[in-house]
């Protein structure tokens, strides 16, 4: 699998001098399988450069969306993704089983008046939605697997294998809260085991935390390091990188990341990850 970062902000899309290096589009993760498919995580602010840039690959009619969760940072940028207004693109949209029925409705809503110009009837491309039945979605010759996230509203993660290789995507995460509806750490620890490459939410400080943002539903860098050691992950980037910090405290939190790396004694490889970035998983 081929791993494509178009955003990885969390909560607001964050442009300027200051986020240049780490970017600042909201949550789109592309996935490109082995075979060429294409699936696309998210619809946040990045999935318009996303978009743009399919219109120059024409091999490329059909993708799968797969959605996390329907908080704004992780929608915003469907409306302006162009492939959704054409004709020859078919667009297969998964997500949690509860939103069965509300998928569609989270997709529409936004484009509804007063919110938008353009209504989502008015899109040309082929859609089908769908929540993820039982354990797991096929893909190709992936697999998907879902994991609902600790996070208010809830939501799900993913873990995609394929050819016996491993990525988890955990966006939107808090570890030290069971939200309604999410499982347990043992769990997360157990999708996130021995993984290739291994995103997870480290939007704030522990200092952050502690003082104000516990409970709205996201990890701290440190948090989420000793996550990732737990799980024995061989590559771990820090993402949904909040919008307050800039790259310079984003390289600030990954020597920190890197030292409780260093005092376990391990080889994992520790990241943030940034706007652009293509990494193997
Ligand atoms: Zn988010
Ligand atoms: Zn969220």
């Amino acid at each position: 699998m081929k791993i494509r970062v178009w955003g990885c902000r969390g909560s607001l899309t964050t442009p300027g001098r200051e986020t240049i290096r780490y970017g600042g589009f909201t949550t789109c993760v592309e996935v490109r399988l082995s075979d060429g498919t294409l699936v696309v995580v998210d619809s946040g602010s990045g999935i318009h450069r996303l978009g743009n840039a399919l219109l120059a690959e024409p091999g490329t009619s059909q993708l799968w969306l797969l959605v996390t969760h329907a908080h704004w940072d992780h929608l915003t940028g469907f409306p302006f993704f162009t492939p959704a207004y054409l004709e020859r693109y078919r667009i297969h949209v998964r997500s949690w089983p509860e939103a069965r029925d509300a998928l569609r409705r989270y997709l529409e809503h936004q484009m509804d008046p007063p919110y938008f110009p353009v209504e989502f009837s008015v899109l040309k491309a082929g859609f089908d939605f769908d929540a993820i039945e039982g354990s797991e979605l096929r893909i190709g010759n992936a697999t998907v697997v879902p994991i609902p996230l600790s996070h208010p509203n809830g939501g799900t993660g993913f873990v995609f294998i394929e050819g016996g290789r491993k990525f988890v995507f955990l966006t939107d995460n808090e570890l030290a809260i069971q939200h309604p509806g999410a499982v347990r750490r043992e769990d997360y620890l157990d999708a996130a085991r021995g993984a290739d490459l291994l995103f997870h939410d480290a939007q704030y400080s522990d200092a952050e935390y502690a003082s104000r943002t516990r409970g709205w539903g996201h990890s701290t860098y440190t948090q989420a390091a000793e996550f990732a050691l737990d799980a024995g992950a061989k590559r771990f980037g820090t993402f949904h990188h909040d919008p307050d910090h800039s790259d310079r405290d984003i390289d600030a939190s990954i020597r920190l990341c890197r030292r409780i790396v260093r005092q376990r004694r391990s080889r994992m490889d520790c990241f943030a990850v940034a706007e652009g970035m293509t990494l193997e998983a």
